[in-house]
């Protein structure tokens, strides 16, 4: 029998050098590969009438004498996988063109020639054997060179095959036909499959790593779905992924990785597989597409614990007994645990007892024997310092079921073996696979919330959003009022901030609104963005739905048109991802893609996906200044994965100039000081300032501070530089040099003045004056801000005292003028100012209090002569 053997996953080429082959070899019969391209599919069933008797399957196959290699020249490869068939007399021809990768025998008949298709050798030999051809079996063999040949385009085209496909041509050959197969690249199947895959990926973030999951189901193998992987650009981005195709309960793993931490090679090889760190493969079966992903996470994690320290996992639950006891006096011990440790007089560990042989000892009735002879002292034994990875070492050379771990020659825990395995396998951690979350609804919640816009946005406005709903629908845009007003209309809150997004075009709509309405509007259309100004001075944003990449954490994303659900979805925290629609016809239905209303309901800030911080960084300051303002709490796994991103210090990756904004909106709002304990609690503001930390001085200094602000701003009509003070109340115990690099890193430029201002007067209150006039003297010319913060740093009664005289300044005119002075009949001159001041160091100096007091004392000081 005349076999000829196609690799696995062929194609055109070798298609047609097999039924070259067969032309030449009129008795062989092609063995079919479990594994086709696609083309290779279509191409057997456009050519099945003349390939119908040229097959054959492997079950009908006997003793092979002709063995031909088409198109590989995997000669190892075929003979392992028809061992059975051959024997040394199988006589064995290779026709390709590849190079050849693994030495040969000498016997092989070797057709291997440097030509753009392998088609293009066996072609060459049917012409001089002037063999013929049909005009349909010169097409299908024309397809092997059109196809490896890419229609002649390729580097490794040669003349002989362009020479050969001209002699197809002339036998007849269909180009037409030709055409339609080659280009027939991706089938409806593959492109449901790429499709699914798209749909179906889900993050897995093992420290910053992304990593993602993806399935896809399909009635048939689909051969090179690897090749097409290239396509879905999430999955380039990742550092490793695991894409999963079932196919009739058979699933097949294509994975690889960008990172060597991650190797895929290791984890395909616990599911059977195989290859290499970065691109490994493996099939499976008998489990689901969902259990396989579950089992490889858990080998992730366990892969990412295997640096962790034994004395993490270790039982510290021991029994202790001595060796000198008797088997009697342990047996109550020995139903406790099922090692005991015996330890000597000084507590060091001498071996291990199986409690399994001290009950067993007592059965035979060995009571008063001496535990010391039931020890097994030659263990082996750890340290807490030992590594997972160093353990599995150990376990993997030894049969040994308990680990006593010893420090400093006592024992201080037990591990099992099972358990180490568990822990590689991530078993352990199950716990840690909730933090993959999803907020996601399939469809989203509609509610009414006419009456609410109504009341909670200003009629003028309202108006505004009405005719921008009917402008919208009428350009066949939808538009939506979204973010934090529509969170703060569902709290009860007022909020003039009013941002539209338009699924469509914004600056159009904008444009065409605003020239209407003739008001101002400025676009940005790098941003497709726009705001138009009303004409009572309120700004409306207009912002195009767009979906946004982050080229790296923290930067300024790009943008693209998209969806309102994908623009909601590429926010910060579900409550934030509220919308309330405001297109003619749907004017105040409220859309919740993503829980937003039951979190609000709740009071969770939660985020939308697992990435969330690391993208945007910017988003850890964001979630406390939320919770802190509004009172609502992290979400568990939101929870989990901030600490996550500030221990991985990704706030280092975002822009300062961002962190100054957010930073500075913390420090402007109302709970500042329950933001900056919680920014303390999270270690924020270790992550910002090394040298930070926070006690209960620090804490006292912020509330009083925040009170002070308050009561400067109240009395004295002026508006408080808060953002300087707060960072003075954080910075004050550093040395100015480390301040200043931290205010020059965050651009906090105006602080750096302020600082300095501190620093010269600070020292001018270490001693006091007894008089408020003395006190005045040093006060006078430093700043209110600055003052603000003496005060609040200093103890209550210096701080009333420098309250009560700055309220005295205020008053100082009302006290007494130069026009007062003028009625009682004194000429100005420079004495003004002296008599002024005078009466006022008295003032305060309680020795006047009033306008009267005033007047009389001038009298009597100024006037008796
Ligand atoms: P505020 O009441 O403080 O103005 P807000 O929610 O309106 O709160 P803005 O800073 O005005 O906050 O931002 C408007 C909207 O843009 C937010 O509701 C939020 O959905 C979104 N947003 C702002 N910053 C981010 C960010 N870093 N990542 C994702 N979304 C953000
Ligand atoms: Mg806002």
């Amino acid at each position: 029998m005349q076999v000829i053997f196609l690799a696995e996953g062929a194609d055109l080429d070798a298609l047609s050098t097999a039924y070259g082959i067969t032309k030449l070899y009129p008795e062989s019969r092609i063995l079919l590969p479990g594994a086709v391209s696609s083309s290779f599919r279509v191409a057997v069933k456009r050519f099945e009438k003349i390939l119908k008797n040229k097959t054959i399957k492997k079950e009908n196959l006997k003793t092979v004498s002709t063995l031909f290699l088409a198109d590989t020249n995997n000669y190892q490869l075929a003979m392992k996988n028809l061992s059975s068939y051959t024997d040394e007399n199988t006589q064995i021809i290779i026709y390709d063109h590849h190079p050849i990768r693994k030495k040969l025998p000498e016997n092989v008949i070797k057709k291997i020639k440097k030509t753009g298709a392998a088609t293009t050798i066996v072609v060459g030999e049917i012409k001089r054997k002037k063999i013929p051809l049909s005009p349909e079996e010169a097409t299908l063999l024309a397809l092997g060179i059109y196809e490896d040949t890419g229609s002649f385009t390729y580097a490794t085209t040669t003349e002989k095959d362009m020479k050969t496909a001209a002699f197809l041509l002339k036998k007849g050959a269909d180009l037409e036909t030709i055409k339609s197969i080659i280009e027939e690249r991706i089938d409806y199947e593959q492109i449901s499959v790429i499709h699914q895959l798209i749909e179906n990926i889900q993050y897995f973030l093992l420290k910053t790593q992304k990593i993602i999951f993806t399935f896809a189901y399909s009635d048939r193998y689909i051969p090179d779905i690897s090749g097409f992987l290239h396509m879905i650009k999430p999955l380039q981005e990742a550092d490793a992924f695991f894409v999963l195709i079932n196919e009739k309960g058979k699933t097949s793993i294509i994975a690889r990785s960008k990172n060597k931490k991650i190797d895929v090679g290791k984890i395909m090889s616990f599911l059977g597989g195989g290859g290499h760190i970065y691109a490994a493969s493996a099939t499976v079966k008998g489990m689901t597409v969902q259990e396989i992903k579950g089992y490889i996470e858990g080998l992730l994690l366990g892969e990412a614990y295997r640096n962790k320290k034994i004395e993490e996992f270790m039982s510290e639950e021991i029994i202790l007994i001595e060796k000198d006891q008797t088997i009697e006096e342990v047996i109550e011990k020995a139903d406790k645990a099922p090692v005991l440790f015996v330890v000597d007089k000084n507590g060091k560990f001498t071996g291990i007892v199986l409690s399994r042989v001290i009950k067993e000892g007592l059965k035979h009735g060995v009571k008063k024997a001496k535990v010391e002879n039931f020890t097994i002292d030659s263990v082996i034994t750890f340290q807490p310092q030992t590594t997972i990875a160093q353990a599995e070492k150990i376990i993997s050379q030894s049969s040994q079921e308990y680990f006593p771990v010893i420090e400093k020659g006592k024992p201080v825990g037990v591990i099992n073996r099972t358990y180490i395995i568990k822990v590689l396998h991530g078993q352990i951690f199950d716990a840690e696979k909730d933090i993959f979350i999803s907020r996601e609804r399939i469809k989203p919640k509609f509610l009414n919330f006419e009456k609410k816009i109504k009341k909670y946005i200003p009629q003028h406005i309202l108006n505004h959003l009405i005719q921008i709903g009917r402008v919208s629908s009428y350009m066949g845009f939808n538009s939506f009022v979204v973010g934090g007003i529509v969170r703060d209309i569902v709290l009860g809150k007022k909020n003039l901030d009013i941002d539209i997004i338009v699924e469509g075009d914004a600056i159009e709509l904008a444009r065409r609104y605003a020239k209407e309405k003739s008001l101002p509007v400025h676009t940005f259309e790098e941003f497709m963005t726009a705001q138009i100004t009303l004409e009572t001075g309120e700004k409306i944003d207009l912002a195009t739905a767009r979906k946004e990449t982050y080229t790296h954490p923290g930067a300024y994303p790009k943008v693209e048109k998209a969806s309102i659900k994908e623009d909601l979805y590429r926010r910060d925290f579900t409550i934030n991802t509220l919308a309330i629609d405001i297109t003619e016809g749907r004017f105040g239905i409220l859309v919740d893609y993503f829980n937003g209303l039951k979190d609000i309901k709740d009071r969770m800030i939660r985020v939308l996906h697992q990435l969330s911080f690391i993208e945007d960084p910017i988003r850890i300051l964001r979630a406390l200044r939320f919770a802190g303002r509004l009172g609502f709490k992290l979400g568990k796994p939101t929870e989990k994965l901030l600490k996550l991103a500030v221990d991985e210090n990704m706030l280092e990756l975002a822009p300062s100039g961002r962190i100054n904004l957010e930073l500075s909106y913390s420090l402007n709002e109302d709970r500042v000081v329950d933001i900056l304990l919680l920014m303390d609690r999270y270690r924020v503001l270790h992550s910002l300032i090394p040298e930070f930390y926070m006690d209960e001085k620090r804490e006292e200094l912020l509330s009083r501070l925040r009170d002070t602000i308050i009561s400067f701003e109240m009395f004295f009509e002026i508006k408080i530089d808060r953002v300087s003070n707060y960072l003075l109340a954080l910075l004050y115990h550093l040395p100015f040099e480390l301040s200043y690099r931290f205010l020059e890193k965050y651009h906090f430029h105006k602080a750096v003045k302020f600082f300095e201002e501190y620093y010269e007067v600070k020292d001018l209150f270490k001693e006091l004056p007894q008089k408020d006039s003395e006190l005045y003297k040093k006060i006078k010319f430093i700043k209110k801000d600055v003052l603000a913060f003496i005060s609040a740093s200093s103890d209550i009664e210096l701080s009333e005292r420098i309250i009560r005289i700055l309220k005295k300044e205020e008053e100082r005119n009302l006290l007494l003028s130069g026009k007062d002075l003028k009625k009682l009949g004194i000429p100005p001159s420079s004495l003004y100012r002296k008599i002024l001041d005078d009466v006022f160091k008295k003032y305060l100096d309680g020795e006047i209090k009033n306008k009267e007091e005033a007047l009389k004392y001038v009298k009597t000081k100024y006037l008796s002569n």
